[in-house]
């Protein structure tokens, strides 16, 4: 890696965004921090220039359409192309033991579409290299689709969801969509979703499909050309979406998506990783 690797961020001007920039750079790359507030998103890139490494700063807001467009040309002037894009940015409004859906479409739209959106605008600038470029999308073990606990209950929709022959973007959309559709009507509790944090849980998952997906429909992408993308939990972190109530470091739950966008082994793509240990979706 060198200073002609570079590497975006989201949601980069603190927490677990933070800690990845800053890691990053650590390994020599350039990354550029975005915010969606541009003065706070100066403000921390200030403070991580005073270790000396190289970064850059741009105002991003991912459920902004202008603002991706924005970014993605002065994305092509001045750097001709991205290496590496981490979506990190997301919302949470469950705290504690709350399980409130209030917020479910600002939920939904930043974590799944906002991710998705940049997913989309991005992969036409991640440059050729035989490394491969790298797409991570932090996430959570909270949208695990086959976990014991907090799943969908409907296993027609699980199946559906996890097998590669049937999961669609269309798909992953109705899911959410009729999710929302529920939390509009007040029904969505006896729909069968995730019994906790349940609008984070079903933006993570729908996260989580559509990592497996994209995975698919690059992966016969020319040698030289690849891009490589995968998704993991951070675990349960103090930063201010748990209200600092998490039991690990920003530091530490930046270590597996730095690694994820590192990663050596080019044949890993579409898997959900822990402690940098895959995990199943
Ligand atoms: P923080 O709340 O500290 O940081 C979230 C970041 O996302 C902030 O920079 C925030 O910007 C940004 N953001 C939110 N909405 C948008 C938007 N529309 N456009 C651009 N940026 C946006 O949370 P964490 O650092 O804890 O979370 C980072 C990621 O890790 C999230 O995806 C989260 O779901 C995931 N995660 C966190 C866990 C935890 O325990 N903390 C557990 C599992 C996953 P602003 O400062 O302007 O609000």
């Amino acid at each position: 890696w060198s200073q002609e690797t570079v590497a975006v961020v989201t949601g980069a001007n603190r927490g677990i965004g933070f800690e990845i920039a800053r890691q990053l750079a650590g390994h020599g790359l350039t990354v550029i921090l975005t915010s969606r507030n541009i003065s706070v998103g100066i403000e921390a890139t200030k403070a991580l220039q005073e270790g000396g490494f190289s970064y850059d700063v741009h105002q991003l807001d991912i459920l902004d359409g202008e603002s991706i467009s924005a970014f993605v040309e002065w994305i092509k002037q001045k750097y001709g192309g991205i290496d590496i894009l981490v979506n990190n940015a997301g919302v949470n409004y469950n705290l504690g033991f709350d399980n409130s859906v209030e917020f479910a479409r600002q939920v939904v739209d930043t974590n799944y579409y906002g991710t998705k959106n940049m997913i989309k605008a991005m992969i036409p600038v991640m440059k050729p290299s035989a490394a491969g470029a790298r797409i991570v999308n932090v996430s959570s073990r909270l949208g695990r689709l086959n976990g014991r606990r907090n799943r969908i209950q409907d296993a027609t929709l699980r199946e559906k969801l996890t097998n590669l022959e049937t999961l669609s973007e269309e798909l992953i959309d109705r899911t959410v969509s009729s999710f929302l559709q529920q939390v509009e009507d007040e029904t969505w509790q006896s729909g069968g979703w995730p019994q906790t944090f349940t609008d984070y849980s079903v933006s993570k998952l729908a996260v989580n499909a559509y990592t497996r997906l994209v995975a698919k429909e690059i992966c016969d992408r020319p040698q030289g050309e690849k891009i490589y993308i995968n998704c993991y939990c951070p675990g349960w972190v103090k930063t201010a979406m748990t209200g600092w109530a998490g039991n690990i470091s920003p530091e530490v739950a930046a270590d597996t998506g730095v690694w994820l966008s590192l990663l050596s082994d080019q044949a890993i793509t579409g898997k959900f990783f822990a402690e940098r240990r895959e995990i199943n979706f």
